[in-house]
Formats: C-alpha cells, sequence, structure tokens
C-alpha cells in the first residue's frame, strides 16, 4: 500500500515537472536537467547521470550529472564497450539493471575499481536504458554510496523518467528535420541566398501592411551567362553566380530589405526607402557599381555584369504576381537596351522585350551548336549560262518561325554583339561543304562569304580565316569575301593589314551592296578589291528608271577605271539582264537565274549544268 503511495507520489511530481509552462518550453539539456534533480531528490539517491551512446555503439558518453551533495556538474566520463561488455549487453536486452551490491552484480562488477572507486564510492545502483525505437541510444543511471534495496515505485519511477528522455530524443529530431526542411524549402541551396517562394512570402506581407508602405523590387540577370557557360565552361558559369550572390549579400546598402536568387541566374531584392537616405538613382548606382566589376576565376578574368528591372509598389502593380512580372519585363528592357543598367518598368516596356530578348538567347544557342545552315545562290558569267561562283547566305530554321531570313534575325544579331561569331559560323560550313564536295569528286566553284563590320575589324580575323582553311584543307583561291561598303569606310591600320593578309592567303575581296554607301573613289583604289557588287536596289528599275540608269552606268564606268569586276545583284527580268550586259556588266545574280538553294541542290546544279 505504502509503495503505492510513494509511487502516486513520484508519478504525480513527474507530471508536475512534464506539464509545467517552464519545463515546454526549455530545450533539451534544460529538460534533462530538470528530469535528473527530479529523479535524485525524489529518490534521494546520492548521483543521477544521463548517457548517450556514441553512434559506433561502443562507448556511453556522460552528457549529464547530478550529484545531490556535490556541486560538481562536471559530466565529463565515457565508458567503453570492451571494458564492461556484460553491463553493455544488459542495457541491449532492455533490462533495467537493479543493483544493491554493484561488486558482487556480474552485470556492474566491471565498474571496480575504475569507476566506483571514483571518489565517492558507490554501492547500488538502478540504471535504465533509453532507447530510440529499437536501438538502445543511451541510459539513465540513479547511484546510491549506501546500500540500498530499490523499490518497485523506484524502479517505475526510472522506467518512467527513461522513457520521457526516449520521448524528449524523438522531439528534438523531429524539431531538427523541420528545422532543415523549412530551410531548403526557404532557401536556394547553391548560393544559400532565400528563393523564390520566401521572396513571394515578404512581398505578400507588405503588400498586405496597413500602412500600404512603397518599396521597390528590382529583378537581376548576369548578362550573357549562357555564353560564359558554353565558353569558359558550366564551372566558371557557376563560380559567376555565386559572386553575384556573395555581392548581393554582403552589399551594405540602407534600406536593402532581402536578396533572393529566383532563377538560374537571376536575382531579387526588396529595397525599401530608408528616411532621409539617398534618392532610388543613388542606390541603383551603388547595386550596379557593387555587381557590374570583374571576378578572377583561377588563371581566367571574367567580365560580370546584370541588367535589372524595377517596379514600384503599388504604383507598377498591387500584388505580389504583377510586380515580380513588372520587374521582370523591366529587367528584359534593360538587356534590350545594352545590358549592364538599370531599366525602372513602365507601361510601354510591353512583352517585346521579352520576346526579343528569347530569341536573342535561342540564335546564341543555334550559333553554338549548328542550329544554322547555309543556302548558296550561284552567280553567273556575264552572258547569263554558267555558274561562275556562289555567294553564301546564312538561314536559321527556327523551332516555331519556320526559315527565318537574314534580314529578320541580322539586326538582332548585331545588336547582340553576335553577328561576329555568326559570319565564323557560316565561314566554317562553308569549308566544310567545299571540303566534302571535293572528297566526293564534285566540282564546287569559289565561294563568297558575307562579313560584318564587326568582322572585318576583327584583329585576328585573318588568323581565324586561315585556321578555318587549313582545319579544311580548302585553298584560298576557293573563297572569296564581301564586305559592306560601310564597313571600311573607317581608315585604320588593322583593317588594312587585315585585307592585305587576307588576299595574301589567294582570297578574293568583294565589295557589297556597292551604291549605298559613301566610299570615295581614291580610298577604293588604295585597298585590294578586286569585285564591286551593285546594289539590288539600283537594279530593280532598270531599264526604265533614268536615275538608276545613270548611277549604275557611273558605277560600271568607275569599276573599269579601277580594275575593278561587277556583279550585278537582284537581277530578277530579262529587261535588266539584257541592259547589263548590253553595259558591260561582268557577272549577274539574280532570282532570273537562281534562288539560293540548299548545298545538295547546288551541286546537282552543277553536275548537271
Ligand atoms: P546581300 O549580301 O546583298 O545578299 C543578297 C541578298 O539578296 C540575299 O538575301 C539574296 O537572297 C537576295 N537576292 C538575290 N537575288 C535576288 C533577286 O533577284 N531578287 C530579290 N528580291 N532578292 C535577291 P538574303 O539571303 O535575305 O540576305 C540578306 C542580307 O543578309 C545579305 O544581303 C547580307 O547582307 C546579309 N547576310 C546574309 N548572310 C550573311 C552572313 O553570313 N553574314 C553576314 N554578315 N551577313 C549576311
Ligand atoms: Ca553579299
Ligand atoms: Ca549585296
Amino acid at each position: 500500500m505504502e509503495q503505492i503511495q510513494t509511487f502516486f507520489g513520484y508519478h504525480k511530481a513527474l507530471t508536475q515537472l512534464l506539464y509545467g509552462r517552464d519545463f515546454i518550453g526549455q530545450d533539451k539539456h534544460k529538460k534533462l536537467e530538470a528530469l535528473s534533480a527530479l529523479c535524485g531528490e525524489l529518490l534521494e539517491v546520492d548521483n543521477v547521470s544521463i548517457w548517450t551512446l556514441s553512434l559506433c555503439g561502443n562507448h556511453l558518453d556522460r552528457a549529464l550529472r547530478y550529484p545531490r551533495a556535490t556541486d560538481n556538474r562536471d559530466p565529463g566520463f565515457s565508458l567503453s564497450r570492451d571494458q564492461h561488455g556484460i553491463y553493455f549487453s544488459a542495457l541491449d536486452a532492455a533490462e533495467i539493471i537493479c543493483t544493491d551490491d554493484v561488486r558482487a552484480d556480474p552485470r556492474t562488477r566491471s565498474f571496480h575499481p575504475y569507476y566506483v572507486n571514483e571518489k565517492e564510492s558507490v554501492a547500488s545502483m538502478l540504471d535504465a536504458p533509453v532507447f530510440d525505437g529499437n536501438r538502445l541510444c543511451g541510459v539513465i543511471c540513479l547511484e546510491s554510496r549506501q546500500q540500498r534495496q530499490w523499490s518497485l515505485a523506484d524502479i517505475a519511477c526510472v522506467t518512467a523518467v527513461a522513457d520521457t528522455i526516449s520521448l524528449i530524443n524523438t522531439h528534438e529530431a523531429w524539431l531538427k528535420s523541420r528545422k532543415e526542411l523549412d530551410y531548403i524549402t526557404h532557401h536556394d541551396d547553391f548560393t544559400g541566398l532565400l528563393n523564390l517562394r520566401s521572396l513571394r512570402n515578404h512581398i505578400q506581407q507588405l503588400t498586405e501592411q496597413q500602412a500600404q508602405e512603397s518599396f521597390a523590387l528590382l529583378w537581376f540577370d548576369i548578362d550573357r551567362l549562357n555564353a560564359i557557360n558554353n565558353g569558359m565552361g558550366q564551372q566558371v558559369g557557376d563560380a559567376v553566380v555565386s559572386e553575384v550572390a556573395a555581392r548581393l549579400r554582403g552589399m551594405l546598402l540602407p534600406g536593402k530589405e532581402m536578396v533572393a536568387r529566383v532563377g538560374g541566374d537571376e536575382f531579387a531584392m526588396i529595397y525599401r526607402f530608408p528616411p532621409g537616405s539617398g534618392t532610388m538613382d543613388e542606390a541603383v548606382d551603388a547595386i550596379l557599381e557593387t555587381v557590374n566589376y570583374p571576378i578572377r576565376i583561377g588563371e581566367q578574368k571574367v567580365q560580370v555584369s546584370a541588367s535589372i528591372g524595377i517596379s514600384f509598389f503599388p504604383n507598377d502593380g498591387g500584388d505580389v504576381s504583377t510586380l515580380l512580372r513588372h520587374s521582370e519585363s523591366a529587367m528584359y528592357h534593360a538587356k534590350a537596351c545594352g545590358r549592364r543598367q538599370a531599366q525602372y518598368y513602365n507601361q510601354d516596356i510591353s512583352t517585346t522585350a521579352k520576346a526579343r530578348f528569347l530569341l536573342e538567347n535561342q540564335l546564341t544557342d543555334a550559333i553554338a551548336n549548328d542550329g544554322l545552315s547555309v543556302f548558296y545562290q550561284p552567280i553567273m558569267s556575264a552572258d547569263g549560262r554558267s555558274v561562275v561562283s556562289a555567294e553564301a547566305l546564312v538561314r536559321w530554321q527556327h523551332e516555331t518561325q519556320g526559315f527565318m531570313s537574314p534580314a529578320e534575325f541580322l539586326p538582332l544579331a548585331y545588336e547582340a554583339g553576335l553577328v561576329a561569331s555568326l559570319d565564323l559560323w557560316v565561314l566554317e560550313r562553308v569549308c566544310r561543304d567545299i571540303q566534302a564536295a571535293r572528297e566526293q569528286d564534285l566540282p564546287m566553284p569559289p565561294v563568297a562569304v558575307n562579313l560584318s563590320a564587326d568582322s572585318i575589324m576583327d584583329p585576328l580575323l585573318a588568323d581565324k580565316v586561315w585556321e578555318r582553311l587549313q582545319r579544311y584543307q580548302v585553298l584560298g583561291a576557293q573563297l572569296e569575301l564581301e564586305v559592306i561598303e560601310d564597313a571600311i569606310k573607317g581608315d585604320s591600320k588593322v583593317l588594312r593589314r587585315t585585307l592585305e593578309e587576307l588576299v595574301r592567303m589567294g582570297i578574293k575581296l568583294s565589295i557589297d551592296d556597292f551604291g549605298t554607301g559613301y566610299s570615295s573613289l581614291l580610298r577604293l583604289k588604295s585597298l585590294p578589291f578586286t569585285k564591286l557588287k551593285i546594289d539590288r536596289s539600283f537594279i530593280q528599275d532598270l531599264p526604265q528608271d533614268p536615275d538608276d540608269c545613270a548611277i549604275t552606268l557611273s558605277i560600271l564606268g568607275m569599276a573599269r577605271g579601277l580594275g575593278l569586276n561587277v556583279v550585278a545583284e537582284g537581277v530578277e527580268n530579262s529587261e535588266q539582264e539584257a541592259w547589263l550586259q548590253h553595259q558591260g556588266c561582268n557577272y549577274l545574280q539574280g532570282f532570273k537565274y537562281h534562288k539560293p538553294m540548299p548545298i545538295h541542290a547546288f551541286l546537282e546544279l552543277l553536275v548537271t549544268a
């Protein structure tokens, strides 16, 4: 009877502790301390300790110690399975080790003399294993210096405490994994920044505030990351992304409220106007300065820059989605305006900026991955009967827009700085086609490739061309290069040297679209061109339009004087042909003879001609 009452007493005290407000809010260690103290006081033992089993299962480490008589709470002590095998096995088997004589009990005998002799000798022990599921994970240990007969109530109490410890452990593990999960759902694991979900939540909160306080949402996109990835490797691209993340995170800017990574190379920032500290423009300048400077990656120096779009709450949008959309389209606008800059949203920035940007990316991909093709348009002898050469004209088979003509995408390529790599792609494809024709013993006349101003101004152009000729075993004489008149209007040593080197390789040079620009005769004379191509616009209305007749005649006369051959472009009918033949034009090109065609059709034409 008395035992039962004692047990109820223990139980009540334990329950009071566990359900007390103070206890629930404590961390794990504090909870374990409170439990051991309670045990010590209730059962009036000399020492209570809690041990945890090491992950390998070979050691019990004392995590906590509550000696009733002294203040020495230093837990540091460890027991090994090797030395106390029987004790460990008993715990593994979920035994309560309840002994009134430590030295006599086979399970605890090994503690003598090492442990039991530790200043205060221990005579009796009551140990209950703590489990995590069915794995032993520790033990709670009650010690008495006097010999003591443990009661059933004592045993029930210590097992209840062991179970409680097990629950506390489980709860702790759950909290930890919930924290991890929480971290994963709100952060980007590559940069450690918050993610789009967190950004959305935060904007949501700001827009729901009573005060409707204005803030700015900045949307960043790293410039040309695609090109960096393709040209320098994914690792360099990754390094650029984490560097931008670090710069934005580390930046000291009053008003910066949150930085998130919202896509592969996209970041966002919430900026709230701090009272009395500068304008938005100043903040933007500071941000651009922080982001736009090169980084060093090993031996390489990589230019980093970002384009930024900015929208304001509530003026540009009252809800999360609108604000995000508007910042993003302002960012595309910044890209279209030449990158490396910030643009504020306004209603005129429609979806075109985004569409252009996408097209530009697709074109970059097409150049990198052979997504373009080359058509050949024959250039005919003066009598219009035989093919003497051909002009290579680029085509783009676009996924959704079908075959796109250069007129549609070249302006874009120019603005995006892609045109030089496009020219080189065409040159390479032409060399490959020439090589393939030779290998099949098929005839192939010289092919003219168009060069943009960007290409012709590239000081390394001659090297690049030479490299292609070598690689595909193509003779310089099999190649011609066309340069539009305006591309050579600036006089420069580099240009002159490039042209001379090309000529030295045996390549013939033509001036394209002649008549549309401002070349002076004198200059033309001093540059190593051998052909002039009269622009289609002058040929179109021949022979009816007297002005066009006069211009064409003067071009022909001038060319003769300079010893240049003339090609008339865009010949579509017999009247034009007859007039041009009569005036002594050397070559004819136009739909009257052939439209541009794929290589196989061109080769077939040559064979049957
Ligand atoms: P272009 O160099 O003046 O090339 C001749 C253009 O006139 C070609 O248009 C050709 O298809 C077209 N054409 C030829 N004969 C006739 C005709 O009788 N009637 C009419 N209406 N048109 C005719 P395409 O292929 O659309 O090329 C347009 C321009 O794009 C080219 O003008 C050239 O400036 C540029 N381009 C083409 N390929 C390349 C390239 O690989 N690199 C560079 N930089 N520019 C290129
Ligand atoms: Ca041309
Ligand atoms: Ca032309």
